[in-house]
């Protein structure tokens, strides 16, 4: 059993992350399982070495440790690329100049994490990218090269929960994503996240439920590479007012501000309702 915590360097940990990476080792440790630390520093306008290295601190203040070396995701840009070529021999992707403001205009309607693409330059090959070309999936091509049923486990109930995506969900609600960044050629998240569990061999994704609208379109890119879907546990996240136990917490305030002011480990395990380190 595989699973890992993988926080982006672009602010300091709170006591969210505190309470997910808790969470991720202790799915590892009741499974006998590894859990790993995944750096995903792809956007090169936010990540900050200085928030990587306190990523390491707050963790290991926390007393949690992983094997080495740590995957840090702008090592490898090669490997996302390559990717790309793939899914450019099988005429899966295009390049995309829209700005936001096009997409806006050319009628875009909401979907799942925000405008779906409204298919301006679908039409395109990669031929003629563009130096600053975003690189879109075309979802529809997709669909029709996929090769198996798309679903996925879920198991933050407790008991395995299978459910199914459908085209339709994927066409509507999501649309062609893009994989490669405009201007930046940085990987975008799906890309990148999804190549990785695949090549670290993660069994078990573990993360918070405000990532649960992601995990159809990584399964769907799962299905066309090739690669093998995880099950997926996307635990509640910590809210301020959700009961007595986490009520006056700020969750905003960086952990390592309440290390500052005195605060143990213990402190924050029970914060966001784990119980101390010794038990
Ligand atoms: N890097 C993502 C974040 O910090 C988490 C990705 C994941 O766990 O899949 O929100």
């Amino acid at each position: 059993m595989i699973t890992r915590f993988a926080p982006s360097p672009t602010g300091p940990l709170h006591l969210g992350h505190a309470y997910s990476a808790l969470t991720v080792w202790d799915i590892a440790a009741r499974h006998g399982g590894t859990a790993l630390l995944r750096i995903e520093d792809t956007d090169s306008t936010r990540a900050r070495p200085a928030f990587e290295q306190a990523i390491y601190n707050d963790l290991h203040w926390l007393g949690l440790d992983w094997p080495l070396p740590v995957r840090r995701q702008s090592d490898h840009t090669a490997d996302y690329n390559g990717v790309i070529e793939q899914l450019a021999k099988r005429q899966l992707v295009f390049p995309c100049s829209c700005t936001r403001r096009d997409i806006q205009d050319a009628g875009a309607m909401p979907g799942v994490e925000g405008l779906v693409y409204p298919g301006t330059c679908r039409h395109r090959t990669m031929n003629d990218a563009q130096p600053g070309d975003a690189i879109r999936l075309n979802i529809s091509a997709a669909l029709e090269q996929r090769d198996r049923t798309m679903t996925f486990v879920e198991l933050s109930s407790g008991a395995p929960i299978k459910h199914h995506i459908t085209p339709d969900q994927l066409i509507n609600d999501i649309g062609d994503t893009v994989l490669i960044r405009k201007n930046t050629g940085n990987p975008a998240y799906h890309l990148a996240c999804a190549h990785d569990d695949a090549l670290q061999r993660v069994t078990h994704v573990v993360r918070g439920m405000d990532l649960w609208a992601q995990t159809p379109f990584q399964v769907l890119l799962q299905n066309i590479i090739g690669w093998r879907t995880p099950q997926y546990h996307h635990h509640a996240l910590i809210t301020d007012d959700s009961g007595k136990r986490l009520a006056k917490i700020d969750k905003s305030k960086a952990l390592s501000k309440y290390r500052a002011e005195g605060a143990t480990p213990d402190d924050i395990r029970r914060m966001v309702g784990f119980p101390p380190s010794s038990c």
